[in-house]
């Protein structure tokens, strides 16, 4: 006897047939009927579904035999499966090298003739055959052959089928197993309290959070009634009447404020869900708490925060009222009395007497300047702005007309580019120009006509409006501080001023969601440079406080 080589892939064969779990399972029907078709199809007492494992061949279904696996060493089918192409056949085993000495052969069942149709997988192993034996010698026809090798294929299909959707329904079950885990640990997990109560008012379930709150156990609680955990008052003004709500079908959400022990009196906006079972009938209402007592702590401090600042706005308002109107008036006597002194009775006053009158109005005439700096600077501060198309032409315009006489006086040029149209607050913006003019002109150098220039550059996000003189200039270690308040570089007898100008502008700037800079040739001019957003996000007092 000669016993069957195993195939080369051996190890990875007995892996696959390991894959369909088909080994020693029960008999079935469809597999019993095709070993019936084999036997009957080909004429043949015994016919066989047999699969070749390590040591045995076992038979999923046999027709005419009673073992139910042989060794391996005898069986004919490890070499019908040597060969997964063709169908092995035996024509008579005992004209065979491989089997004439056969036990099966020599003694009972006695076979003479053999043929099998490997059983091949989709990736090509031969797990085993369709085979069909007789104790008598034949031969096989082709149409036999043929009808062999599609018995063959059709136990590969059915072995496949069968092993997908065992793997299909393994993976519905894992799934199904994972989702229930991923449900109970975001309801256990919970920030929030979370329970279910059914029809009869009885807690049935509650996560870990309910009972930290509620200082409780699981069993103080789950197949407890809500009435005996929370109390008749609580259960019958507030809880009760949910429930029956959500029972009804309605979501029902609101805040209320609930002594839990140890943590006392809290704010929990409270949900109560219809919870439904699958065929959509109410069983009950998921209730889901959600602890808000921080947040109603801070919208209380939020609230004092915001009266505060009402408070302060309004001190401010009035503090800018007085400092108008009850400052003004006695600054606006002293101009212009002093003023009336000295047109009117000079010849009146000896010399000393005239000096001191022309202190007392240009002190007066200082004064009224500050003040009105002054109050713009503070109207700023709770003026809150509208951005708007801005033509900055327009509103170079109007400063050259305002500026006329101080143009005309110091024998200056103002000229300007085509500007462009950019959004902002056009009467902030024009206090910007004109302040940045008025000092071009101002800080001129002696004997030379000052000569302004403004011009616009748009770059990314950012316009940019230059304005340029040909003035004293600024020293390089004053270039920030000249945007400082009250910060001035000279005394009063040589530059009129109340240093408030610039920090106006930078402030105004600031509020556009931009900025402004200066470079400068000391003796040789300035350049301010006012950069605005070209789409502002607006910066009103708020926002550019919460910055500072
Ligand atoms: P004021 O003009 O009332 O003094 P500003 O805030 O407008 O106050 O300016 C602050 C200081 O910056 C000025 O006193 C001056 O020293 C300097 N400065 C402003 N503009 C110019 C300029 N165009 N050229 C030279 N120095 C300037």
């Amino acid at each position: 006897m000669i016993s069957a080589k195993k195939p080369a892939n051996e190890a990875e064969r007995l892996a696959a047939l390991e894959r369909f779990e088909i080994l020693d399972t029960l008999p079935q029907q469809i597999f019993d009927d095709i070993t019936l078709l084999a036997s009957s199809i080909c004429g043949t007492p015994i016919a066989l579904i047999s699969l070749v494992d390590a040591e045995r061949q076992w038979f999923k279904s046999r027709v005419g035999l009673e073992a139910t696996q042989i060794s391996r060493e005898l069986a004919f089918c490890s070499h019908a499966i040597l060969d997964p192409g063709q169908v092995m056949v035996v024509e008579d085993a005992t004209r065979d090298a491989r089997f004439h000495d056969n036990p099966l052969v020599r003694d009972a069942p006695e076979i003479r003739f053999y043929a099998g149709a490997p059983i091949v997988t989709a990736d090509g192993f031969a797990l085993g055959t369709v085979c069909v034996i007789d104790r008598a010698t034949r031969t096989l026809s082709a149409s036999q052959n043929d009808a062999l090798r599609s018995l063959s294929r059709l136990v590969g299909t059915l072995l496949e089928h069968d092993k997908r959707s065992r793997d299909e329904r393994r993976f519905d079950t894992a799934e199904a197993r994972r989702r229930i885990e991923y449900l109970m640990v975001m309801a256990m997990q919970s920030l929030d309290l979370k329970a279910f109560v059914d029809l009869d008012y009885i807690y049935r379930f509650v996560n870990q959070t309910c009972l930290d709150y509620f200082a409780m156990v699981r069993e103080d609680m789950e197949g407890k009634r809500v009435i005996d955990v929370l109390g008749r008052e609580v259960f019958d003004r507030i809880v009760k009447p949910g429930f029956d709500e959500a029972f009804a079908g309605r979501v029902v959400s609101f805040e209320s404020s609930f002594i839990f022990p140890r943590r006392g009196r809290t704010y929990v906006d409270v949900h109560y869900m219809p919870a439904r079972d699958s065929a959509g009938k109410i069983m009950g209402v998921a209730v889901r708490i959600q602890d808000i007592q921080a947040r109603k702590e801070r919208e209380k401090q939020l609230q004092g925060a915001i009266d505060l600042l009402e408070k302060k706005t309004l001190e401010q308002q009035r503090f800018i009222h007085v400092v108008s109107h009850d400052l003004r008036e006695p600054i606006n006597t002293i101009v212009n009395f002093s003023s009336l002194l000295a047109q009117d009775h000079a010849d009146d006053m000896p010399p000393a007497a005239q000096r001191y009158v022309r202190f007392v109005h240009a002190g007066g005439e200082r004064m009224k300047a500050l003040l009105d700096d002054l109050i713009d600077l503070l109207r700023l501060e709770s003026h809150v702005i509208e951005l708007r198309p801005v033509d900055l032409n327009r509103v170079m315009a109007s400063v050259r007309d305002d500026l006329s006489a101080a143009i005309s006086r110091a024998g200056a040029r103002l000229d300007w580019d085509a500007l462009p149209v950019v959004p902002g607050d056009e009467s902030l913006l024009r206090v910007v120009l004109q302040n940045l003019v008025a000092n071009g002109i101002k800080f001129a150098r002696k004997d030379v006509p000052p000569v302004l220039r403004v011009m616009a550059a748009s770059s990314g996000k950012m316009h940019e409006v230059r304005v340029t003189d040909n003035g004293i200039g600024i020293p390089a270690d004053q270039l920030e501080n000249v945007f400082g308040m009250f910060k001035r570089q000279h005394s009063r007898n040589q530059y009129e001023g109340t240093g408030l100008g610039l920090s106006i502008c930078r402030r105004i700037a600031e509020m556009h969601g931009g900025r402004i800079n200066v470079e400068s040739q000391p003796g040789n001019g300035s350049c301010f440079r006012l950069l605005l957003p070209i789409a502002p996000i607006i910066n009103t007092k708020e926002s550019t406080d919460a910055r500072h």
